[in-house]
């Protein structure tokens, strides 16, 4: 099986790659999205969190993301110590998750499965893939492309980014590149190619 790593920092399109790629017929998981799963519906770690970040954040069937949010990301080093706490509460589960998903199709037979997740290079996941694919894009197409979608402010996009790899080291460590400076049109373009080399590469494990 072709174990894929998909990243990239916020808002440079990786959930759209990761969309354009679950079109074309590929098992996408994503970290955030398993990460939100875990923490709607496995109780422990509603409660470890709710311990940490105080019973507000939780709401019925869920969690309060927008003050969790608040409480994690922002200039001062309580927020940096709860972001790392919050981290160590939420991170190991996630990566059970995707072991669990990784296997389960290792063993179905599946010939291409891709994780996305925004901190793939911070948490050190990047070994364990057979290529990883770095999704990029210019940061004032980033800004406006999150912001049109959250309402987030400039400063709260930069406290996020703030807590990701800068690109430029990101990039260089990527098997693959995708500039999505463009339209929807080119990134699809774009991701068509790349989708197609890798289709075509010998699946490592069969090598000998
Ligand atoms: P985050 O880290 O915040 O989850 P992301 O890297 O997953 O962001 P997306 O959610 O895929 O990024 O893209 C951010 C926003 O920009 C989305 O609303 C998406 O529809 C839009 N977008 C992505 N690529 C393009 C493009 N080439 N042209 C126009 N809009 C785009």
């Amino acid at each position: 099986m072709k174990l894929i790593g998909l990243t990239g920092g916020i808002g440079t399109g990786k959930t759209t790659v990761a969309n354009m790629l679950r079109e074309r017929g590929w098992v996408v998981y994503s970290s955030d999205e398993t990460a939100r799963e875990i923490m709607t519906t496995n109780d422990e770690v509603r409660e470890e969190i709710a311990e940490l970040l105080g019973p507000e954040v939780l709401v019925e069937g869920g969690l309060n993301r927008e003050k969790i949010a608040e409480l994690v990301f922002g200039e001062t080093q309580e927020h940096a110590d709860r972001l790392e706490a919050l981290d160590r509460i939420v991170h190991p589960r996630v990566l059970e998750r995707h072991m669990e998903q990784i296997e389960e199709h290792e063993e179905a037979g599946t010939a291409i499965v891709v994780i996305e997740s925004a901190l793939l290079f911070e948490v050190g996941l990047e070994e364990g893939f057979d290529w990883v694919v770095v999704v990029d894009a210019p940061n004032d197409l980033r800004m406006e492309r999150v912001q049109a979608r959250s309402g987030l402010t400039d400063q709260q996009v930069q406290a996020r980014m703030k807590e990701q790899l800068p690109m430029p080291e990101k990039r260089a460590m990527a098997d693959f590149v995708v500039e999505n400076g463009g339209s929807l049109e080119d990134l699809e373009r774009s991701v068509h190619k790349i989708a197609t080399i890798l289709e075509a590469l010998p699946d490592p494990e069969a090598a000998d």
